[in-house]
């Protein structure tokens, strides 16, 4: 008899048990709002990113009250909080992503080749446009490798001829890499210098870069010897790269690498190239071989020297491709040979220039300068 009633106590106790777990359930668990997230730990935001905390979420039964702010502009773990309201009744879950920095600085520089004459003046910095990293800012130079910085690197012996390279390092603060290099080469005599933006007519007497509008013909900016540029006038030529991009990989695909030599040049730097040459030259010779500034096309944005800087680069299979398909991207070759009196320059075979699809296949097939084109001549 004693054995019953405890089997009947027991059995009474796990039944109230039962009923208050079940009630519990009903009204804690089952009644709650809830969320599953992606799996933990698995959510890596880049700095700065826009990026919409309901990605986190995998499932949801309920809805969440108000939205979840994220700070992509803070590095680290950061711990989202999510409201979901369900039946009116509110639960908070947590949530922990990480915010990285994975972006490389960028560097930019004016040249990727540069020819010197044995002891001329020689400032690494002179082609370096900017370092510049997207969560860092403005990198600084520093004489050695270190976090937050550029520093530069070079073998370069301005008292013996040579090929050189100049290297530009940079590092940001969460050690992400970046690395340019421009080739030096220091010849013996100046007039084994390319032959680059050469002088073959005068400059028109009237043409004042200072007191000069841009000089646009049916809507495409003529510059030359006689329609200079204002020292304001600048910056790359957004749909000009972007073609110069198409040019290149077509080129690629074909077989040819064209580097970008010398992209573009604002007035104070090709100021200081002619400057520079003039201090060493005099003005008639560096009128040879540098262009003045104001006058050289590379401040358009829209000129590229591409290839290689040398005479013979028109007579290699890679240079007869650019001539033969580079109005396919928009471009001309600015300077052809044979033209010489026309454009005011010596035959330049890397030399192109962006005027659009329409005009480029046009100049292309009547075999004209740019001058002709557009009536200047
Ligand atoms: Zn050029």
């Amino acid at each position: 008899m004693k054995k019953r009633y405890q089997l009947v106590g027991i059995i009474c106790i796990i039944a109230v048990v039962a009923v208050m777990i079940a009630i519990w359930y009903f009204t804690q668990v089952h009644g709650m709002g809830s969320i599953t997230f992606v799996e933990e730990g698995s959510v890596v935001i880049e700095y700065g990113d826009s990026y919409d905390p309901n990605e986190c979420i995998k499932e949801i039964d309920g809805a969440l009250k108000q939205p979840v702010e994220i700070d992509t502009k803070k590095l680290g773990e950061q711990t989202l909080h999510f409201l979901v309201i369900k039946d009116g009744r509110e639960k908070e879950f947590t949530y922990v992503v990480m915010v990285e920095d994975t972006k490389a600085p960028i560097i930019e520089v004016s040249e990727k080749e540069v020819t010197l004459a044995v002891n001329d003046d020689y400032d690494p910095n002179h082609y370096l446009v900017s370092v510049k990293d997207p969560v860092d800012g403005d990198l600084p130079q520093s004489d050695e490798k270190k976090r937050g910085a550029y520093w530069l690197s070079d073998d370069v012996d301005m008292s013996t001829e040579g090929d050189y390279t100049l290297t530009v390092l940079a590092m940001d603060q969460a050690e992400n890499e970046a690395q340019e290099t421009i080739k030096i080469h220091v010849t013996s005599h100046r007039n084994s210098l390319p032959a680059s933006h050469s002088y073959t007519g005068g400059y028109d007497s009237g043409a004042d870069p200072y007191d000069c509008e841009p000089y646009y013909v049916n809507g495409i900016l003529l510059v030359n010897k006689k329609h200079p540029l204002p020292p304001s006038f600048g910056g790359l030529d957004a749909t000009a790269a972007t073609a110069l991009g198409e040019l290149q990989a077509a080129a690629l695909l074909d077989g040819f690498s064209l580097p970008t030599l010398s992209g573009y040049r604002s007035y104070e730097y090709q100021g200081t190239l002619y400057n520079n040459y003039v201090a060493i030259d005099g003005q008639e010779i560096a009128d040879t071989y540098s262009a003045r500034p104001g006058f050289s096309e590379h401040q358009s944005g829209m000129a590229f020297d591409v290839g290689a800087i040398d005479n013979n680069f028109g007579n290699t299979e890679a240079g007869i491709w650019l001539r033969e398909h580079c109005h396919e991207y928009g471009f001309i070759l600015r300077y052809p040979q044979g033209k010489e009196h026309i454009t005011g320059y010596m035959y330049e075979p890397w030399h192109i220039r962006y005027v659009g699809v329409g005009s480029a296949r046009e100049i292309h097939q009547r075999g004209i300068t740019l001058e002709e084109y557009l009536g200047e001549r």
